[in-house]
C-alpha cells in the first residue's frame, strides 16, 4: 500500500507531555500529543493493549498466528503483540503468503523471515505457487480481488493447520473506514466488527489495530528500528486507494477525525462483515464453507490448471 499521499509525522524540539522531558518529540496530531521516542513506544503499545482488552480479542493460553505481509502494519502488530503475550500470557507465530510475483514476492519473504529471526516468533510461508495459483487478472476478477481471495480462503486452512485459537490480522483504522464508506456508498449499513466469533472451519479473528491510525504504525516500526518491506505491490494502482485521502484530507482539517469518525460510525452502526449474509455449505472438492458449489480457492485453481504454463501477468 502506497503512502505517498502520507503526512509525515513531525519530530520537534519540545516538551514530552508525558515524561516532562524537553527534547525532541513527535507530533501526533491524531491524539493532540507530543511526545518523546521511549515514550511513544510505550504509548503505541498501551493503545493496542487497551483495543485488545476491550474487546477481550486475546488472553492467556491462547496461541495467535498473526498474518504478516511484511509491510509497516503488520510488522508493528508483529512486534507489538509478540512483546504483550509475554505480559498477557499468549503465544504468537507468524504465516507469510509468497505471493509468487518474482523476486518481489522473494525479497518480501526475505524481510520477513528477518522480523521473524529478530523476535524470535515462529514462521509459516506458503507459496501460492506450489499450489498452483498466481496473482494475476481472471474473468471479471480485477488482480487485487483474486489476492483477496486467495489470501482469505487460504488464512483458515493454514491457520488451523498450525493449531491456531485465534488469528490476528493487521487491518487499521483507514481500513476500518475505508470498508464502512465503501458499503454506505452501496447502501449497505455496517461497520466491520473489531473481532469475528469462530465458525463452521472457520478460526476466530481479531482486528488490534482497528483504532489505530496506519502512520502510527510506520512511527513504531521506525522507533524500534525494524525491518520493513516497503516496496509497492507490482499491480498496485492509485484507483483503488483513492477513497483514503478523503480521510487523510480531514485528517489534515480536523486533527483526529479519522477517529472521531469512526467512533460515532460504531455508535451508528451496526457491526457486519460483507460475506456474512450469504448461506455458506460445504465446498465439493476440499469441503471448505463457501456460499457457490466450488469455493474461491477450487475455482482459480482450476482456471489455472486450464492455462497453464501461465500467461505472462498483466501491466
Ligand atoms: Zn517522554
Ligand atoms: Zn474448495
Amino acid at each position: 500500500m502506497s503512502d505517498d499521499h502520507y503526512l509525515p509525522v513531525q519530530k520537534v524540539e519540545g516538551r514530552c507531555r508525558i515524561c516532562g522531558a524537553r527534547t525532541e518529540v513527535l507530533r501526533l496530531t491524531e491524539f493532540n500529543l507530543k511526545v518523546c521516542s521511549p515514550c511513544y513506544l510505550r504509548f503505541y503499545e498501551r493503545r493496542l493493549r487497551r483495543a485488545v482488552e476491550k474487546h477481550s480479542m486475546l488472553g492467556e493460553g491462547d496461541r495467535v498466528v498473526i498474518a504478516v505481509s511484511g509491510g509497516k502494519d503488520s510488522t508493528a502488530l508483529l512486534y507489538a503483540l509478540r512483546r504483550l503475550g509475554v505480559v498477557m500470557g499468549f503465544q504468537v507465530s507468524a504465516l507469510h503468503f509468497h505471493l509468487n510475483m518474482g523476486d518481489h514476492s522473494d525479497r518480501d519473504l526475505q524481510v520477513v523471515e528477518e522480523q521473524c529471526a529478530r523476535t524470535e516468533v515462529p514462521l509459516r510461508a506458503v507459496r501460492i505457487g506450489d499450489l498452483g495459483l498466481r496473482v494475476q487478472k481472471v474473468k471479471g476478477w480485477h488482480p487485487c480481488a483474486v489476492c483477496g481471495a486467495i489470501k482469505r480462503s487460504l488464512l483458515d486452512r493454514e491457520a488451523r493447520e498450525m493449531g491456531a485459537t485465534v488469528v490476528a490480522t493487521a487491518h487499521t483504522l483507514e481500513d476500518i473506514l475505508l470498508f464502512t464508506f465503501k458499503n454506505l456508498l452501496s447502501r449497505k449499513y455496517y461497520i466491520p466488527p473489531p473481532v469475528l466469533p469462530p465458525g463452521e472451519r472457520l478460526v476466530r479473528k481479531v482486528k488490534p489495530l482497528y483504532y489505530m491510525p496506519e502512520r502510527l504504525n510506520l512511527v513504531y516500526c521506525h522507533q524500534r528500528e525494524l525491518p520493513v518491506f516497503e516496496e509497492k505491490c507490482p499491480l498496485w494502482s492509485p484507483r483503488g486507494h483513492a477513497l483514503k485521502e478523503v480521510f487523510d484530507h480531514l485528517e489534515r482539517v480536523i486533527p483526529s477525525g479519522k477517529l472521531q469518525l469512526a467512533l460515532s460510525l460504531r455508535e451508528a452502526l451496526p457491526e457486519g462483515e460483507a460475506c456474512e449474509s450469504e448461506p455458506r455449505s460445504p465446498c465439493a472438492r476440499c469441503g471448505e464453507p463457501t456460499s457457490q458449489p466450488l469455493c474461491a480457492l477450487c475455482q482459480l485453481q482450476d482456471w489455472f490448471a486450464a492455462r497453464r504454463p501461465f500467461p505472462p501477468s498483466p501491466g
